[in-house]
């Protein structure tokens, strides 16, 4: 058996229009899955698609927003519709709202929790009896250093990112009856559109990230194709419920 052979598998990535999920999809698409990008902005989803087909890989689009329960529901059955199941869920989709605590106006907490955290469980809930009917499935949620360390300006999301570890271990316990494996991904500092937009504030921020970095660079998307693919695939029937930081040393260094 190829343990990182992903041929007849169907796969969600929400928020894979951009950034890391794309990262991840472009993975995806190489071991062999189909694709579904999921996410709000709909012509950045279909230049996505583009690509991953240019490619060779077969890549579908549909308009999610994570907020809306609703949404993360149609998003599974455009899945199946497409695909004729689903076996593989990421999520991925994310915002960080940057405040001290005692300046969030509480729409702002809410929607970064109903977005990381909210978002996260619901689109889960939609996948699962799909899951259930292919026999089981790999949910790979996205957590952050966030999920393990502090800031001053990131409390919602450091929040929702550390519930997201604590939402996998227990979707770990509940589901492993249905062959169903759930494991975050903790990434380092990564050059996406959120973290450009961060270093935009924050003047210090690009070089006490490569200071504090072991590997001495900030990560690229592609650099989350592989434990996509490992975590998506038979190769890790066996790993569940864990927090994996991809992130250049970042969370090992004191
Ligand atoms: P991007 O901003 O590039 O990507 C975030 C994606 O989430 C976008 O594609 C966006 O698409 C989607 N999204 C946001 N809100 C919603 C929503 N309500 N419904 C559906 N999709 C939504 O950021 P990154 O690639 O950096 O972030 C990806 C994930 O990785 C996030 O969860 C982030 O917290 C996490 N992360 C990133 C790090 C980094 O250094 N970059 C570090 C640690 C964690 P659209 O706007 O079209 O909906």
């Amino acid at each position: 058996m190829n343990l990182f052979d992903l041929s007849g598998r169907a796969a969600i990535v929400t928020g894979g229009n951009g950034g890391i999920g794309l990262g991840m999809a472009r993975g995806l698409v190489q071991a062999g899955a189909a694709v579904l990008i999921a996410a709000r902005d709909a012509a950045k989803a279909k230049a996505a698609v583009a690509e991953l087909r240019a490619a060779g890989g077969t890549a579908e689009f549909a308009v999610l927003d994570v907020t809306d329960d609703a949404s993360c529901q149609a998003m599974a059955a455009a899945c199946v519709d497409h695909f004729g199941r689903l076996d593989i869920l990421v999520n991925n989709a994310g915002i960080n709202i940057r405040q001290q605590p005692e300046d969030y106006d509480m729409a702002d907490w809410r929607r970064v929790v109903d977005t990381n955290l909210t978002g996260a469980f619901a689109c889960c809930q939609a996948a699962y009896p799909e899951m259930v009917k292919a026999g089981g499935g790999k949910i790979i949620n996205i957590g952050s250093m966030m999920s393990i360390f502090g800031g001053a300006y990131v409390t919602p999301y450091a929040a929702s990112k550390g519930g997201i570890v604590q939402m996998t271990k227990a979707l770990a316990c509940a589901w492993a009856k249905d062959n169903i494996q759930a494991n975050a991904i903790l990434p380092g500092w990564i050059d996406t559109e959120m973290t450009q937009k961060a270093r935009q504030v924050i003047d210090t921020l690009h070089d006490s990230v490569l200071e504090r970095t072991p590997a001495g660079v900030w990560g690229d998307i592609d650099d989350f194709a592989g434990i996509a693919v490992f975590l998506a695939g038979p190769g890790s029937n066996f790993v569940t419920g864990a927090a994996i930081p991809v992130d250049g040393g970042y969370s090992s260094k004191g």
